[in-house]
């Protein structure tokens, strides 16, 4: 496995692979990889000749007061993941590697004006800029990204789309803990009793499949999944919100797939989680 800390060393590599003809498919991180990640890199493996990780906790999609500082880094833990899963390159630059001084950046408008988009204003800018630049640099194919963050998916789809990227984007499902909390590098800001009461947010999740199953109203489904996580005393909801799959607009009636979109506060760490439902498709299961 070989590790790339500048644009120029993983561009060399990547511009190598493909001119043998190797397919290759990115998994953009921002490191402290856990069993979440894992399961993307496993993916690309299967369906590409070589695998180019990036571990680039990204300042640009995080707002002034949010968790940059703090936000937890393991590289030679993440490095030795990734040895372990057969990936072929580790990028790992420093923000200065990435970022110059007036840096262009890609945005998106309607997508990124609902749920994250509101609670975290440039977010979604900065991430757009960061996989569109991986994009480039690597060459991909393929990449993966998870379906736990359900809008930034639909965001980087649109993205390729619209700026035609000639990159197939792959969504995979949530790996959540046995007790159903979506894995997630935040998970370690969690004292016991916090992480003990974020278990709400899967109970939410469940109750709100069934009511969905039931054929109750948006605004029913939101506030009594709200009721839920607030009934927890260290938690309280951000939002529950059902929006288009699509588009990330509110809908009213659920007549069309929508994804159910939950951020909460756990104490000081902010939480996200989301389902899908599609109501054309028939039998889905209890099981987020
Ligand atoms: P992050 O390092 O948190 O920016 O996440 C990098 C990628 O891993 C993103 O595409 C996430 O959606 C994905 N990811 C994070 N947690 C999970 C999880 N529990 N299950 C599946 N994918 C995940």
């Amino acid at each position: 496995m070989q590790i790339a800390t500048t644009v120029r060393e993983a561009k060399a590599i990547c511009r190598a692979w493909r001119r043998e003809g190797k397919t290759i498919g990115l998994v953009p991180t921002m490191g402290a990889l856990h069993e979440g990640h894992g399961s993307l890199i496993e993916r690309a493996r299967k369906e590409n000749d070589k695998v180019f990780v990036s571990v680039f906790v990204n300042p640009t999609q995080f707002g002034p007061n949010e968790d940059f500082d703090k936000y937890p880094r393991h590289f030679e833990a993440d490095k030795a993941f990734c040895e372990g899963l057969g990936a072929d390159l580790v990028f790992h630059p420093a923000p200065e590697e990435m970022y110059h001084d007036q840096h262009c950046y890609v945005n998106m408008d309607l997508l990124t004006e609902t749920l994250d988009g509101v609670a975290r204003p440039i977010h979604f800018r900065g991430v757009c800029t960061v996989v569109s630049k991986l994009f480039n640099i690597s060459g991909a194919d393929r990449a993966y990204f998870g379906e736990k963050d359900a809008q930034q998916l639909a965001i980087v789809r649109k993205m390729a789309l619209d700026l035609d990227f000639d990159v197939q984007v792959v969504g995979c499902p949530t790996v959540r803990e046995a007790d159903g909390l979506a894995k997630s590098s935040r998970n370690v800001y969690l004292s016991p009793e916090e992480r003990a009461a974020a278990t709400a947010i899967y109970r939410s999740i469940r109750q709100g499949r069934e009511m969905m199953r039931e054929g109750l109203a948006a605004s029913e489904l939101e506030q009594a999944m709200a009721a839920t996580i607030d009934a927890e005393p260290l938690m309280e909801t951000e939002y529950v919100s059902v929006v288009d799959a699509l588009t990330m607009q509110p809908v009213k009636t659920v007549d069309r797939p929508v994804l159910v979109a939950i951020a909460a506060h756990d104490g000081k760490t902010r939480l996200i989680d989301n389902f899908s439902w599609d109501p054309a498709e028939a039998g889905q299961t209890a099981e987020a």
